[in-house]
């Protein structure tokens, strides 16, 4: 072995990267730091920060029934719900309120493995610093409604799977619901 190859090795890595940086983009081995926030990377499908609500046509009929499944496995219990109610008082299967405290999610990702209802999934959206730290990272309903076409865009593998698999379920409610045709006549 050569006295000093390891060294020789070493800045080689580094001319090779710093010409790289010059010719090449960053999925290609050329820079690796991007000028944020003039540029940035798409981020990868899979890539989770705070979870959102799902609604399909309006907001005002999300897909959650306000079931508590996410709150109570949640590990640091950061979400809070209210089930809605009729004016007589009976409950309605979606939330008057439904609260993430984002000061204390950490971004786990159970409540979307947790929602029988497709209602819930993790956001890619990050840039939500403020100078407040309590009252601004507490989310709303309002401000965690999301509909099902920004879904398909942040992670059309997944949005393309769950709805081929609540159309088929929604076909076979459909079935289920037909009135059973008249038996045939004997001649
Ligand atoms: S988001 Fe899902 S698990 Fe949570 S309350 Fe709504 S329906 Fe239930
Ligand atoms: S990502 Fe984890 S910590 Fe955040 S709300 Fe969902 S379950 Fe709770």
């Amino acid at each position: 072995m050569i006295f000093g190859a390891g060294i020789l090795k070493g800045m080689l890595v580094t001319l090779r990267s710093f010409v790289n940086s010059y010719f090449k983009k960053p999925d290609q081995g050329g820079l690796f730091t991007v000028e944020y926030p003039e540029k940035r990377l798409v981020a990868k499908e899979r890539f989770r920060n705070f979870p959102f609500l799902v609604y399909d046509e309006k907001p005002e009929d999300p897909r959650c029934v306000a079931c508590d499944i996410c709150a109570k496995e949640c590990p640091p219990k950061c979400i809070t719900i209210v089930r809605d109610a009729d004016a007589e008082g009976r409950p309605l299967k979606k939330p008057a309120l439904f609260d993430i405290d984002l000061s204390v999610c950490m971004n786990c990702g159970i409540c979307e493995e947790a929602c029988p209802f497709d209602a819930i999934f993790m956001d890619h959206e990050f840039e939500i610093a403020g100078t407040e730290r309590h009252q601004s990272l507490l989310y709303h309903k309002e401000d965690l409604l999301k509909s099902n076409g920004y879904f398909r865009q942040i992670r059309p593998s997944d949005a393309a799977l769950i709805d081929a698999r609540r159309k088929e379920a929604e076909d076979k409610k459909k079935a289920a619901l037909k009135p059973a045709a008249p038996p045939e006549k004997k001649e």
